[in-house]
């Protein structure tokens, strides 16, 4: 992985080229070098901050993963890594030339360079990984922005010192954990000493020196070690190839300061590795150095019977060695081995290599599927996988604030969710969203790196139907008690007006105060709660009244009558609210303050509809259009009729309708439905296959639009188009 890159030259594409056919012998040549010209065309103007022409760090890009072995469109996806985001060079021109494939790669790769832009504070690094993840639905995306970053490490001398510093910061932070997660452990190692060396550049010189000491004094220790374990192997008829290893600086500066510790020992710089040809051996190989020295207790773990969830396999343990010294040994086969260094990408090399028709091999995506599902979960080897949790984090979205801080929302997240998500009162008070610098519908779907700024009014008020599309709880939860807490103003007003039309039959005076002596023997704690249960209808307010006034004579008597006092307090509601015109528009004239206002979902009103309220006492009044078929069931009981019509402000209500369509059973006739819909600018919410005929279809497709003209220009060319039969507006 250290060895140079040569800079691209006039035979940069032959020589990458080569490189990938020492691996892949029937490489399409021509496709490397055609991506390669093209990458070389499209950066043409543009330098590094080196001065070096712009197409070397692509060039370079491409260089790190032929050294891992990568598939070719790996490599045509690092050489097209920034043409996307940095020239003129659009997607749809890479689909054309290269394909679908390499296509969607760069567009991840793009992506994941978009949101890079973003600045992370610590505490939020453990989400960005998870973001960097969820985005790199295709590992290949990811092991092309790792080696990107790598290069951009190497090259970092030529970047301003404080850019330096946070480029390091974030690659320590985010980028070598993501290496090491998907057990990339050639490049996390690189990654984190590039990025020691810009932060702390005198602890590393110190170790550095520190290292070469011990590596003088102990060079013929280490060889005498080697040379006796080669010969125990031997010895027990186990062929192995036996070196040791240097532990990395970082890795070493990190342990001290975890531990607080210098280092001295042997086995603190350099661990031994046994290479043996398969897994019976490595546990024979165990048993000789276990039989032979001394066990350091609490050492030993065995990482191929329990692997990392990295994937990482090996046996670790510490004897005390021939020379009386702590060696630490690694015991693993081979393949163990080349897994250690690149994980993922042994996998994937190796396979390509093998058999480049496997491309399309369903399994192994599932495979690097599985695994990214696995390295996703911050979880511990012992801690036994469920699906439920693996689940659990692929429904996530992130999407960012204005500011830049993260928010983990659950897949199918709207802009309402993430108001809650950020705070409760911003919930409550949001009345817009704009996702992505654009003006969104409350019920947008969020996608990973989506930038969401809500946008709130001091009289917002959470809205009912909100609840049909939030996803979280905590949203959910507070719209819910926002519509209880209006529920129970609406009976209590119904409730006190109740009571208040009994005194002044009765000619007394009416106060809250009067209730109090009945609050007891209704076991009502506040006369508020008196008010609320009456209006709710759990008491008749003349028995209230006679309870308070023992002695009066009533003029009317008998609780048969409640029922139509209930009617009258009621009109005499509607009257003073239209008296007072109240002081918030409402999106319906004719209302009671105060009262849940429901749309019905028989015939589903527009503004532009003429409409009727129906009261339901404790309820709310629900609003139909005057030609809805179930009004008829309310014939008999005029009094619960309410004249409404629509506010003024409702140009923009996108209320949701429903259009009952017939098409003609045949291809595309359900495409052309929903196509018809959309370039009228109308939202499908929903939609369901209601019959089925040999000849027809019937379904019915509820749009959200701004009023029944727009509705009726939907239905207009619904009933024009060559596949539709019939359509209609339901009517309950
Ligand atoms: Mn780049």
């Amino acid at each position: 992985m250290n060895t140079a890159i040569p800079q691209a030259a006039d035979n940069a594409p032959a020589s990458l080229i080569d490189r990938v056919l020492t691996y892949n012998p029937t490489l399409d040549q021509d496709k490397i070098a055609r991506a390669y010209e093209f990458a070389a065309l499209m950066h043409a103007q543009q330098l590094r901050e080196s001065g070096e022409p712009y197409i070397t760090h692509p060039y370079a890009v491409a260089g790190i993963l032929a050294e891992m072995k990568l598939d070719p469109a790996s490599i045509m996806t690092a050489l097209l890594h920034d043409t996307v985001e940095d020239t003129k060079a659009t997607l749809d021109e890479v689909k054309t030339k290269f394909g679908a494939e390499v296509a969607s790669l760069v567009d991840g790769v793009s992506k994941l360079t978009r949101i890079e832009v973003q600045t992370v504070e610590g505490k939020q690094a453990e989400n960005f990984r998870k973001l960097v993840l969820a985005m790199s639905e295709d590992i290949r995306v990811l092991l092309v922005k790792l080696a990107d970053r790598l290069h951009n490490m190497r090259t970092i001398e030529n970047t301003k010192p404080e850019k330096q510093r946070r480029i390091a910061r974030e690659t320590l932070d985010i980028y070598a954990p993501l290496a090491e997660r998907i057990g990339v452990n050639t490049i996390k190692e690189e990654l984190e000493d590039l990025s020691f060396a810009v932060l702390h550049p005198e602890a590393r010189e110190s170790i550095t020196t520190r290292l070469s000491f011990l590596r003088s004094e102990e060079k013929s220790t280490v060889q005498d070690i080697i040379t006796k374990l080669r010969t125990d192997m031997k010895e027990a008829g186990i062929e192995a190839q036996v070196t040791g290893r240097e532990k990395t600086r970082y890795s070493i500066w990190k342990k001290m300061q975890r531990k607080n510790v210098s280092f001295e020992q042997l086995s603190d710089i350099i661990a031994f590795r046994i290479v043996v040809s398969n897994v019976a051996e490595c546990y024979h190989a165990l048993g000789i150095l276990h039989s032979r020295y001394p066990v350091v207790p609490g050492r030993f773990k065995d990482y191929i019977s329990t692997p990392k969830l990295n994937g990482y396999r090996s046996i670790h343990t510490t004897v005390i060695g021939p020379s009386n010294q702590r060696i630490e040994a690694q015991i693993r086969t081979h393949e163990m081995h080349e897994e250690a260094d690149l994980g993922v990408a042994a996998h994937w090399g190796y396979k390509e290599g093998k058999s480049p028709g496997q491309m399309a091999d369903v399994k192994q995506f599932r495979w690097l599927r599985e695994l990214l599902d696995i390295i996703s979960q911050e979880q511990r080897p012992e801690d036994i996988m469920e699906n439920t949790k693996l689940e659990l984090f692929q429904d996530m979205v992130f999407c960012f604030t204005p500011k830049g801080d993260l928010v983990e929302l659950p897949s199918g997240a709207t802009p309402i969710d993430f108001a809650y998500a950020i705070h409760s009162g911003v919930g409550d008070r949001c009345v817009g969203a704009k996702i992505n610098g654009r003006i969104a519908p409350l019920n947008s779907t969020l996608h990973n790196g989506d930038q969401v700024d809500i946008q709130t009014s001091k009289t917002g008020t959470p809205n009912p139907t909100w609840e049909r599309f939030v996803v979280t709880g905590k949203a959910r939860s507070h719209i819910r008690r926002y519509i209880k807490q209006q529920q129970r103003d609406e009976y209590l007003q119904l409730g006190r007006a109740l009571l208040q039309k009994i005194f002044r039959q009765e000619d007394t005076d009416f106060t809250d105060k009067a209730t109090i002596p009945a609050l007891k023997f209704y076991r009502a704690e506040t006369v508020d709660d008196l008010f609320v249960m009456i209006g709710m209808g759990h008491l008749v307010a003349r028995d209230v009244y006679k309870h308070l006034f023992p002695t009066n004579q009533m003029r009317q008597s008998g609780s048969g009558k409640a029922l139509s006092d209930d009617q009258d307090a009621l009109s005499a509601m509607v009257e003073s609210a239209q008296k007072k015109k109240n002081d918030k528009p409402l999106p319906i004239i004719g209302l009671i303050p105060g009262m849940a206002v429901h749309y019905a979902r028989c015939c589903h009103p527009v503004p532009g509809d003429r409409i009727v309220g129906i009261v339901t006492t404790g309820k709310g009044v629900t609003i139909h259009t005057i030609e809805c078929d179930t009004l008829e069931s309310f014939a008999d009981t005029p009094e619960r009729w309410l004249d409404v019509s629509w506010g003024e402000n409702n140009e923009k209500a996108n209320r949701v309708s429903r259009v009952n369509v017939t098409i003609f059973n045949r291809q595309g006739a359900l495409g052309a439905v929903t196509n018809i819909v959309a370039k009228h600018n109308g939202n499908i919410t929903n939609f369901k296959i209601t019959n089925r005929t040999p000849d027809f279809w019937d379904l019915y497709v509820d749009v959200e639009v701004n009023d029944v003209n727009h509705l009726n220009s939907i239905i207009a060319a619904l009933r024009a188009s060559q596949h539709v039969s019939d359509a209609d507006r339901a009517t309950g």
